[in-house]
């Protein structure tokens, strides 16, 4: 087929899974036999040693001061927290769920973060209980907390650490989702940080830094360097009301992958660099300070795959349609009903026809009766069969858990680690 016959422009080929005889190879087995011993479709395979070399090349290009987060709501899964646990400094929560699981794998409660607009007084509880640093996000929490310290007559174990999650009053520009700037409900707005903070001190709670999160899935090193830039500078002007010395400044994320037709990935070469003039800075000007980033997708969302089988083939008035036993259900983001503005196809191919001819223009559908269950609109993918195995690519965040599996009532999808 020449290029001009193509409905929907290429992504750049995938080059994280190796191919052998025709098959994408995860964890190193070739795909056919790792969904034999799965025994069923529809999965999700993440791919231990692409986790590990992820960290690695993340390490490599920062300063070695930096502590990296891993933020477990991009793929909660406790295999996979286990395993990163193993590789990263600190697990940043969002929920009592989470909690259990960051705490689970070990991971020293010191080194695990809390944020999230909605911390119930239980979740308060758990927070302090275990000795995990809280970011509040509101002058409610802090009231909580100093209930919740005094209740323990201030036993030692049981006071609340915290740091303010500051809602910075600038914006993390060209990013997928907006989590500050503006208006917003997560974390406190810079110009009431001030007083939080002498909440914070009247209140007995023991103050630790701050947090501030822009954003989300960010290809453009420029702006993340912008926002890392802005929020030291605020962080350092917040730091004059503080309580005490700050020891964490979390200075956010946001780090991008490519999904779709276009995109690149995202250039480390320039955070790396910001980031240790950063750091610099910090061992002058906040010199007991901890300079942290948190990153979900950006660590795990290219180790995995979605997979799921060929149930059918039509042709509806010369458009192909491979039916699978998959969809939105398990993938809402692949089809594009997770935040996307316009849906544009995440990378598929068939994933034990690999390089194999012909080819031919077809679409992706899941089991579901609604028209939204797409995970491929005119791609050109190998020509497939019943029994294939389609897979969609940049799957490890953001998949089965940010899925309404229930939806239909089909049945659940299964997540291995290799
Ligand atoms: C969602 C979230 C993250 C992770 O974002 P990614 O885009 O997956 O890296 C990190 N920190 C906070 C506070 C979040 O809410």
């Amino acid at each position: 087929m020449s290029v001009n016959e193509r409905q929907t422009p290429m992504h750049a080929p995938m080059a994280q899974f190796p191919v052998s005889d025709g098959e994408l190879v995860v964890g190193g087995i070739p795909l056919t036999r790792l969904a034999g011993r799965v025994g069923q479709t529809p999965f999700y395979a993440y791919d231990r040693k692409l986790l590990a070399d992820r960290v690695t090349q993340l390490r490599a290009a920062m300063p070695a001061s930096i502590k990296l987060h891993y933020a477990m709501k991009a793929n909660p899964m406790p295999a996979l927290v286990c395993h990163m646990a193993g590789l990263v400094d600190g697990i940043d929560v969002a929920s009592g769920g989470e909690l259990k699981i960051a705490l689970d794998s070990g991971t020293n409660p010191r080194d695990i973060s809390f944020a999230g607009p909605g911390k119930s007084r239980k979740e308060l509880r758990q927070a302090v209980a275990a000795g995990i640093l809280i970011n509040v996000e509101s002058f409610r929490e802090v009231a909580e907390l100093a209930d919740i310290q005094q209740d323990a007559n201030g036993s030692a174990g049981h006071k609340a650490r915290v740091a303010a999650r500051v809602n910075p009053d600038f914006e993390l520009k060209s990013s997928g989702m907006k989590m500050g700037g503006g208006p917003k409900q997560f974390g406190v707005d810079a110009e009431q940080v001030p007083e939080l903070l002498a909440e914070i001190g009247r209140a007995g709670l023991t103050f630790e830094g701050f947090h501030l999160f822009a954003g989300s899935q960010n290809l453009k090193a420029e702006a993340i360097v912008e926002a890392q830039c802005k929020s030291f500078d605020l962080a350092l002007r917040l730091a004059q009301a503080a309580p005490s010395p700050v020891r964490f400044l979390n200075l956010g994320g946001g780090f991008g992958i490519p999904y779709f037709p276009g995109e690149a990935h995202l250039d480390l070469g320039p955070i790396g660099a910001n980031l240790a003039t950063l750091a610099e800075r910090a061992n002058r000007e906040l010199p007991e300070a901890e300079l942290v980033i948190e990153l979900g997708r950006y660590l795990v969302g290219e180790a995995g795959i979605y997979v799921a089988e060929v149930l059918d083939r039509k042709v509806s008035r010369g458009q192909v349609f491979l039916v699978t036993n998959g969809g939105l259900h398990h993938h809402l983001s692949a089809s594009g009903n997770f935040g996307q503005v316009i849906r544009k196809n995440h990378p598929v191919v068939v994933g034990n026809k690999m390089g194999c001819e012909p080819h031919e223009n077809a679409s992706v559908v899941g089991a579901l009766c609604t028209p939204l269950d797409l995970l491929a609109d005119r791609m050109d993918l190998a020509v497939a069969q019943a029994g294939d195995l389609i897979v969609i690519y940049q799957s490890g965040a953001y998949g089965y858990t940010a899925s309404p599996q229930a939806f239909l009532g089909h049945a659940a999808c299964i997540e291995i680690l290799v």
